[in-house]
């Protein structure tokens, strides 16, 4: 095996042997990795233009590639089709830099690269609870014959366990004879509205490969993150191990996470019925280490791209690999979180006095401030978001909507089409029966209620993500519920 060269890697690295044992094509392929490989970043979303912009800023030259011509074209104009803090900036320097460049074109991707990161996305399958792999199936089978040279393909879409090795596969029928061309898997961990900081400096690497070769391609590939590492005096730890673990690593990661996140909101249904305070009860329990507070905010639940679809995509390979029993609580889990959704909706009903029918309450007639579209403040993303589910709730119930988020309300717009969309919170919130705090913006957390108090009909207000303070609102003479807590007296 190839040794890494001295000083090439600042970190930790908690896997110094390889799990593999180098393939025969390992072994007859002396070549040395490029020094600093080449980039392509295939599917550029949240994900990938977010590592594709960043990569470029590490000194990479980087080729970002897209199916969506309209993104391509956004993206080589400086202007990044989301909202992540900080990217625009970086975009427009690499841009001018010369070192970033977009297009659709995947032969220009071929020539260009010499790693190719996969960065598609792995939605939820119509007809099931699995992934969707037709994205990552069409990127490989529209990249691959064009390459002309050894290459690396770097997965980092979260897939399941085993999409690795079928992806080699499909790259062994589609490459042209002669081209070598090998597959490693590389999941991601970043978080949205954190995703700058995250790419740039990374709290850990996983990276399953199955040869020498592909390992030092890889870390090669990220030889700027190790770079700016030791300028900080930092480490970045490697994981380096097998395709199933690394495709493991992730879905495990947020299954540990949405388990966290139910298992409060659990405590928070026991709340309800008890007349305890699930805030004070996460608090108590979180100064246990071995708990932690972290994770442990009761409200409306998970959301987003990731959780939701991963848990459903974990608990489906698990049933088709005949493991399903072992994660059969990962059902309960989802369970949990879509009842906090409608927990919401009871809420309404109480505060507005309408009796809640097995159909639901009749909202007819109120007129219902939403504070909040996206999943989670920091991102414009509404995909899966529990907030504009709520709405959607509150909105069939037959109320009558008011809007308004600071990031997503152009996404919440295509999702919810017919909805009142505000231009600001206090135009959202005036002349409402009640206002339901959806995600946890600042721009929420730190409303006055005395000001707000002025606009509305009635002094009502849900707080969904227990992000308000509490007393400030009773002592404004607002009636308040939370999630999984008494009631003011
Ligand atoms: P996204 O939907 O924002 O982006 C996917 C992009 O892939 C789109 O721009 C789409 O046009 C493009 N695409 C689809 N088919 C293509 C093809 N054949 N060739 C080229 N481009 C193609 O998705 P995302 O949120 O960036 O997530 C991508 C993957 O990363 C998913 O597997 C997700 O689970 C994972 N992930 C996402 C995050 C996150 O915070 N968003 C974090 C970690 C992991």
């Amino acid at each position: 095996m190839s040794r890494i060269e001295p000083g090439q890697i600042v970190g930790r690295r908690d896997s110094v042997n390889p799990p593999y044992a180098p393939s025969a094509s390992a072994q007859s392929a002396p070549e040395a990795p490029v020094v600093r490989p080449r980039l392509t970043f295939i599917g550029t979303g949240y994900l990938g233009a977010t590592y594709a912009i960043c990569f470029a800023e590490l000194g990479y030259e980087v080729l970002g590639v897209d199916v969506d011509a309209q993104k391509i074209a956004s993206l080589a104009a400086g202007k990044v089709p989301i909202h992540e803090p900080g990217l625009d900036e970086i975009l427009r320097r690499n841009l001018a830099a010369g070192r970033l460049r977009f297009t659709t074109d995947y032969a220009e991707a071929a020539s260009f690269g010499d790693v190719h990161f996969i960065c598609v996305g792995t939605p939820q399958r119509a007809d099931g609870l699995g992934a969707d792999l037709g994205y990552v199936e069409s990127a490989v089978t529209s990249l691959v014959p064009h390459l002309t040279r050894k290459a690396l393909i770097v997965g980092k879409s979260t897939v399941p366990v085993g999409t690795a090795a079928w992806v080699e596969q499909l790259v062994g029928k589609h490459a042209p004879r002669g081209v070598e061309v090998e597959v490693a898997w590389s999941p991601e961990f970043l978080q949205e509205g954190f995703a700058v900081e995250d790419v740039l400096r990374p709290n850990r690497l996983v990276l399953g490969v199955r040869s020498a070769w592909a390992q030092q391609m890889l870390l090669a590939a990220h030889k700027g993150v190790f770079d700016l590492a030791r300028t900080e005096d930092r480490e970045v730890p490697v994981v380096v191990t097998d395709f199933a673990t690394a495709e493991l690593v992730k879905h495990a990661a947020n299954s540990f996470l949405a388990t966290k996140i139910s298992f409060i909101n659990a405590m928070a249904e026991i709340c309800e019925v008890s007349g305890a305070d699930v805030s004070e009860l996460a608090r108590a329990i979180g100064y246990d280490d071995r708990i932690g507070k972290k994770f442990l905010r009761a409200g409306i639940g998970f959301g987003g791209a990731c959780l939701p679809k991963d848990i459903r995509a974990f608990q489906a390979r698990a049933q088709e690999l005949g493991a399903g029993e072992a994660l059969r609580f990962l059902h309960e889990v989802d369970l949990i979180n879509q009842r906090r959704r409608s927990r919401v909706v009871q809420l309404a009903a109480e505060l507005l006095d309408r009796q809640y029918g097995p159909a639901g309450p009749d909202l007819t007639g109120f007129r219902i401030a939403v504070l909040g579209a996206t999943f989670k403040p920091g991102t414009d993303d509404v995909r899966d978001s529990p907030a504009l589910s709520v709405t959607r709730k509150l909105a069939r119930a037959g109320a009558e909507i008011a809007l308004y988020d600071p990031k997503g309300m152009a996404n919440a717009r295509r999702e919810l089409p017919d909805l009142e969309y505000a231009e600001t919170m206090f135009d959202a919130v005036t002349g409402a029966d009640l206002v339901c705090v959806l995600t946890g913006w600042e721009e929420f957390r730190y409303a006055d209620p005395q000001q707000l108090a002025g606009l509305v009909r009635a002094r009502k207000v849900i707080d969904g993500l227990n992000c308000l303070d509490q007393p400030l609102w009773t002592a404004a003479g607002w009636e308040y519920r939370g999630m999984g807590r008494p009631n003011p007296l």
